[in-house]
């Protein structure tokens, strides 16, 4: 059944998939559309499993029913879905730490717009009145503090960096935090490097500006940063940064760019981590709190 499975995805070159409510319009749910929906399904990155297991309760449900009226059947699979991405999962930012700032480490492979999440994320405490400090502790990147810098910048927060460059990241993690309770800021944001080629050196640096921190003050977040486009790929990278530090929440960037974001799926079961927040784009204002309910209305257009 897999390999036949497979073997359609292969064949089938639409990429982005076939809109769900649209394969459940038809008059007969017939065996064919129970393929198409498994497709496109598993397009979307949902996980082999899943979209198994959904597909297998759905048909259930609607033989136990008996009602082949696709208007039914579109409300069991919207049903269906929103389970699976867990509607009651809390995903909260912490950020309120009584009496000392809210510290986050922000982590992730280069590339996947870890940056830029720090800055969209500035700018939304900004705007909720919060005293914000950014630390560049990717040293190994040169421009990645100029980066961070510049974003500070542009939503009015201040950043602190080496001038160094290379300079020990966890030394100026540690400056921003300290930084952080000097000035009784509400929240400190960390930026990380993300050289995964050398996962031993990354494992050393992120967990060693973890402990750096915390002789400071508690990590209250670690939002590991993923790219929707990668897909299986960016699953695997979870694995490996959860391995290093306790990931607290994903941030799921580039859902602009994909009809990939099944995902999210495949993430909070393999991690039992919460996607809080997602990417929708470059600018300043793209990025907003995961939800459940609009992300299922995506996957079934
Ligand atoms: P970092 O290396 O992880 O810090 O990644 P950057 O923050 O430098 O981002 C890498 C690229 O991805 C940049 O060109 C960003 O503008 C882009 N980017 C980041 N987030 C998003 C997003 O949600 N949607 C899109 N389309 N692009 C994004």
């Amino acid at each position: 059944r897999l390999a036949r499975l497979r073997a359609r995805l292969v064949k089938s070159n639409n990429v982005f998939g076939k809109s769900l409510l649209a394969l459940l319009s038809s008059d007969s749910i017939d065996e064919d559309v129970w393929d198409e929906i498994e497709e496109t399904l598993l397009m979307a990155d949902l996980g082999t499993e899943p979209t198994m297991e959904l597909v297998e309760r759905l048909r259930e449900r609607v033989t136990v029913e008996g009602s082949r009226d696709p208007e039914r059947v579109r409300s069991l699979l919207r049903e269906e879905l929103t389970a699976l991405v867990d509607p009651s999962l809390d995903r909260s930012l912490t950020l309120d730490a009584s009496g000392r700032p809210a510290v986050m480490m922000v982590v992730g492979v280069n590339g996947v717009g870890k940056t830029t999440t720090v800055g969209k994320l500035a700018r939304v405490l900004v705007a909720e009145d919060k005293d914000v400090i950014l630390g560049a502790a990717d040293t190994f990147r040169a421009a990645a503090a100029e980066q961070l810098t510049t974003w500070g910048a542009r939503v009015g927060v201040p950043t602190v960096k080496s001038d160094v460059e290379g300079a020990d990241p966890a030394s100026v993690a540690y400056e921003a935090v300290s930084a952080g309770i000097e000035h009784e800021v509400d929240v400190v944001m960390v930026d990380t490097a993300g050289r995964l080629q050398n996962k031993a050196n990354l494992m050393d640096e992120l967990g060693k500006v973890k402990r750096v921190i915390e002789k400071l003050s508690d990590v209250d977040e670690v939002l590991l940063v993923l790219d929707a486009t990668t897909g299986q790929n960016g699953l695997n990278q979870a694995k490996v940064f959860s391995e290093v530090v306790d990931v607290s929440g994903i941030v799921l960037t580039k859902l602009d760019g994909t009809a990939r974001g099944g995902i999210v799926v495949a993430i909070q079961r393999q991690l039992g981590v919460p996607v809080k927040l997602v990417g929708l784009g470059e600018g300043p204002d793209d990025l907003a709190p995961f939800d459940a309910e609009s992300f299922v209305d995506a996957l079934l257009e």
